[in-house]
């Protein structure tokens, strides 16, 4: 077969952070879908794997091929709707489909151009569309579902170079005029509940994600508020469950420390505020010196070198760090208001844990301060970053950290120079998995293949794995992740 642009042979790839990397096969960067189709044609006779990856933001290893490694950066277009294919019931509802590659950053940016938005969306832009799908990211807001919930239908290339268009059985793809037009081209609709809660949340192993339809809303402004509290305050509220209702998104940071204050915690709201164009600029940035010297090359050294240095300042640092995002009025369009801004570029890795809320994300919080007083006497091992609780809507895939409850999602990220941090972070998972945590599949776990662990975990998991090994017949979708959770197929060398 021709070489596709970005053609490599046995170059080391890693993540944006570096702490995966790995030397593949073969790297490709395919510009369309019948490229996609050729390599995994290629790699099936090859006997080797396949894997997708997006823009490299996951900490975990879900990203990882010894095979051939497939950049998603040829299809980044913001394509069309496709509206002739479209049944009658869902013309004039806000639908964008864009191409698996391409990043929130430059959708957010198509869509603003068009009057358009997320509903919702991470903390962060710099992720591609396909690689949040396929890890359920989420942003905070209890009546949002994670990114994968507002996807409506997916083309993509399955085991064999089997295209699929995969939908809910009340889908927007109208049969006859899509199957009129693929006559021949051996193209497959299926719009089946069942398959599309299946697909919606991958993890890169059903296949090539090409192109992806998402439901979107017009454009919208949001103010965000940042308020200081302690944790006595924010417990409970969080019982009593208002200030879920209340405010369109809601999410808390939190210390495990007590210092001047008991489990100091910043308290963000973002609700809905008319446009700020006519506002001060004052109104209209977060604090910019923060923003600014989060940004400042050196900032990111400084406080890991802090940490390395004198661990034990840490619960004055995470403290001070909230305080110091503490702001009554940020307005701005919504996306700029829902990426959390500068902290995204400090050099830290994170490993993020799901909880029902049901009474158990109250529980957690407390399961961290005894985890945090634990490490911190045995090992002078300390929390470098504030802890984060965001809150999400149940979700139907059945593959997500949010399948069948609302969920409190705890991140725990920790500076990348910190002493023990994946240790402490393991710790943190240990006594968060007995409160019936689910790990995030893009941040560091330590999930294994054993004991049916994902069967207890995610009770779709017999029907997600049935319709996996349908789409991943040959194991080409396998790799160094499915070995380690215990679902490869295990035909060839992963
Ligand atoms: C700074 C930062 C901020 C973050 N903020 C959040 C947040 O707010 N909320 C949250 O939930 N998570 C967050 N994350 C985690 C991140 O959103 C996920 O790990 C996400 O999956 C990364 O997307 P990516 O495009 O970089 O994909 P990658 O990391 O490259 O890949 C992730 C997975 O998607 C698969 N994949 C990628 N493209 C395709 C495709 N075309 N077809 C099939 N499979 C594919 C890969 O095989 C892999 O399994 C953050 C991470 C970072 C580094």
């Amino acid at each position: 077969m021709s070489r596709p642009p970005g053609f490599a042979l046995r170059r080391t790839w890693k993540n944006h952070l570096g702490n995966q990397w790995i030397d593949p096969l073969r790297i490709y960067a395919p510009p369309s879908i019948d490229e996609v189709r050729q390599i995994v044609r290629e790699a099936e006779e090859a006997r080797v794997t396949v894997r997708a990856v997006g823009s490299g933001h996951s900490w975990s290893d879900v990203a990882l091929t010894r095979g051939f490694l497939l950049k998603t950066d040829g299809l980044a277009r913001p394509v069309t709707s496709e509206q002739e294919f479209l049944r009658p019931e869902w013309t004039g509802r806000q639908l964008v489909r864009p191409e698996g590659g391409i990043r929130i950053k430059e959708l957010n940016a198509y869509l603003d151009g068009r009057g358009l938005a997320l509903s919702n969306m991470g903390g962060y832009d710099h992720q591609t569309v396909a690689g949040v799908i396929s890890t359920s990211t989420h942003g905070s807001g209890l009546t949002f579902g994670p990114l994968n919930d507002f996807v409506r239908s997916l083309d993509i290339v399955a085991a064999g170079g089997q295209v699929y268009r995969i939908e809910p059985s009340d889908g927007p793809t109208d049969r006859e005029a899509y199957e009129a037009h693929h006559h021949g081209d051996g193209r497959m609709l299926v719009q089946d509940d069942h398959w599309f809660n299946a697909v919606a949340v991958g993890m890169g192993c059903i296949g090539v994600i090409c192109t992806v339809m998402l439901e979107v809303q017009p454009k919208y402004y949001l103010r965000e508020v940042r308020e200081f509290h302690t944790w006595k305050k924010v417990r409970a509220d969080l019982i009593d469950g208002e200030v879920l209702e209340r405010n369109r998104h809601y999410e808390v940071l939190f210390s495990p420390y007590e210092l001047k204050h008991a489990y100091p915690c910043l308290v963000t709201t973002r609700n809905y505020t008319t446009n700020p164009s006519r506002k001060p600029l004052d109104k209209r940035t977060r604090n910019w010196a923060v923003e600014l010297a989060s940004g400042f090359p050196l900032t990111p050294h400084i406080l890991n070198l802090i940490v390395d240095l004198k661990p034990s300042l840490s619960p004055w640092m995470l403290e001070n760090a909230m305080r110091a995002l503490i702001k009554k009025e940020y307005d701005e369009v919504s996306y700029k208001v829902l990426n959390i801004g500068a902290a995204n570029l400090l050099p830290a890795y994170s490993c993020e844990i799901g909880v029902p809320m049901d009474g158990r994300h109250i529980e957690a919080a407390d399961a961290i301060i005894q985890v945090a007083a634990e490490s911190r006497k045995l090992g002078d091992v300390y929390q470098s970053a504030p802890i984060s609780f965001r809150f999400v809507k149940a979700s139907n895939a059945y593959m997500s950290m949010m399948n069948g409850h609302d969920t409190m999602m705890i991140e725990l990220i920790q500076l990348s120079r910190c002493d023990g941090g994946y240790e402490l972070n393991a710790a943190y998972e240990r006594a968060l998995s007995k409160l019936g945590g689910r790990p995030h599949w893009g941040q560091v776990n330590t999930l294994t293949a054993g004991e049916g662990l994902l069967a207890r975990m995610y009770p779709h998991y017999r029907a997600w794995l049935n319709v996996h090994r349908r789409l991943n017949a040959s194991g080409v979708f396998d790799s160094p992740f499915t070995d380690r959770v215990g679902i490869s197929t295990a035909h060839f060398t992963p």
